[in-house]
């Protein structure tokens, strides 16, 4: 059906890539590109053989020029952007300069600041509409298809949702006191930033980790949960119809806080650069290059995850409550794609987004989040690949 050029090669480039393999009808061409070309050989070399057509090419993902370049020889239907969220607006200018459409997993976040906000990708609107191409943000887990889950509770069980919590459990264990699931510098970013949620149209902001609950996960049992800002509350408020408040929770375990904590009364985990033995260096780059890999931790991470939303709203003039979620178990992830869950539940929902574009289940040209389009095609290709996921009338609420 298409080709997609898929920028990236760590822990969610890899399960997407293995994913458009699964798909090829979908997928018959691909090219993984990325900053270190031996990690897209290595991807190329595992996969190679199938129906997939797979070539790969270095490319440094901060050059437009460089973008472009590669954009105008692989000729993709649609290129899909795993590098980091720092290159988001590259990537977009290169797609807006070839007239490509845009998938991503992490909004634009600038390398000074950690602040998760979607102007600067919404500030594209005009441009891509006025180029008829579709930029989707965010189809990743979370944002992703939580955007979905909230898209389809709208449209098949609610007239209007006034609450939804969105619940990210990762009750995996990898047996190191201390590492991160994804991008470490991205993650600690993230996790140290001041929380918030939105409650009657305004932001509410707390300190790091103020507001804690225990929730008891299906599948998995009581745990720890604190509120974070998350990306998706932004496009959320907007788009769900109804919305009184909208948070997003997080489990941590004792370990992961206690040595967070410590890193941060250190200055560890600080991204203003010092200077050191005559260099500049930033500390959270640095204490990313001495913690493991992510991709390291497929073979030793073991349990599962649970991510989900709940909503809370009115059908027919009654009061109802709806839990959608998805749990997955890092050991069968690993066993089918040699990834943990983190990466196999945003890696499978980047290549569903891809599929819609390039199938053109999904077109609609401009900058949109997730939960603008009919969530039905999506849900029915979490169920086919790998993240089926699960529904309750009467689940457990957070105070
Ligand atoms: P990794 O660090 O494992 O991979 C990032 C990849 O991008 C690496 O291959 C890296 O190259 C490449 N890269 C970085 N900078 C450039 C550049 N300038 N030019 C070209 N390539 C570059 O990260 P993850 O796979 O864990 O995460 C990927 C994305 O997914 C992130 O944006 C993250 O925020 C997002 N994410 C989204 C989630 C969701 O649910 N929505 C959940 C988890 C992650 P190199 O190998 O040389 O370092």
């Amino acid at each position: 059906m298409g080709k997609a050029l898929i920028i990236g090669a760590g822990g969610v480039a890899s399960v997407c890539i293995h994913k458009c393999c699964q798909n090829p009808d979908v997928f018959e061409e691909i090219c993984i590109a990325s900053r270190t070309k031996s990690k897209c050989d290595a991807l190329k070399e595992k996969l190679d053989g199938g129906k997939t057509k797979i070539s790969t090419a270095q490319v440094n993902a901060d050059n437009v020029d460089e973008l472009i370049a590669l954009i105008n020889s692989f000729k993709p239907d649609v290129v899909v952007n795993l590098a980091l969220p720092y290159q988001d607006l590259t990537i977009m200018d290169a797609c807006l300069a070839t007239k490509v459409n845009y998938v991503d997993t992490a909004n634009y976040e600038p390398l000074d600041t950690a602040k998760f906000e979607y102007k600067w990708q919404w500030a594209y609107r005009e441009r891509f509409e006025k180029a008829g191409i579709t930029a989707l943000l965010g189809s990743g887990f979370d944002p992703g298809v939580t955007g979905v889950f909230s898209a389809y509770a709208m449209k098949h069980q609610f007239d209007e949702i006034n609450y939804i919590d969105i619940l990210d459990c990762n009750a995996g264990d990898h047996g190191y006191p201390f590492a991160t699931n994804f991008n470490p510098e991205i993650n600690i970013r993230e996790v140290s930033a001041k929380g918030s949620y939105i409650e009657d149209g305004k932001w509410v902001e707390t300190e790091p980790m103020e507001i804690k609950r225990v929730y008891n996960f299906p599948e998995i049992g009581e745990k720890d949960m604190y509120l974070l800002h998350h990306e998706e509350l932004e496009s959320l408020a907007l788009n769900i119809k109804g919305i009184k408040r909208i948070r997003f929770f997080m489990t941590f375990g004792q370990s992961y806080l206690t040595h967070l904590k410590c890193l941060e009364n250190v200055g560890m985990t600080s991204i203003v650069p010092i200077e050191f033995e005559g260099k500049q260096i930033v500390p959270l780059q640095f204490l990313k290059a001495v913690l493991p890999d992510p991709a390291s931790l497929g073979p030793r991470t073991v349990g599962k995850t649970n991510i989900g939303c709940i909503f809370i709203g009115k059908k027919d003039g009654k009061d109802k409550t709806y839990y959608l979620y998805n749990v997955c178990d890092h050991q069968e992830c690993y066993k089918e794609v040699g990834s943990q869950a983190i990466s196999y539940t945003t890696g499978v929902p980047a290549m569903i987004g891809a599929a819609m574009l390039l199938t053109g289940k999904w077109n609609k040209p401009g900058v949109h989040n997730i939960e603008e389009f009919d969530p039905d095609p999506f849900m029915e290709e979490l169920n086919r690949f790998g993240l089926p996921w699960k529904e309750s009338f009467d689940p457990e609420l957070v105070d």
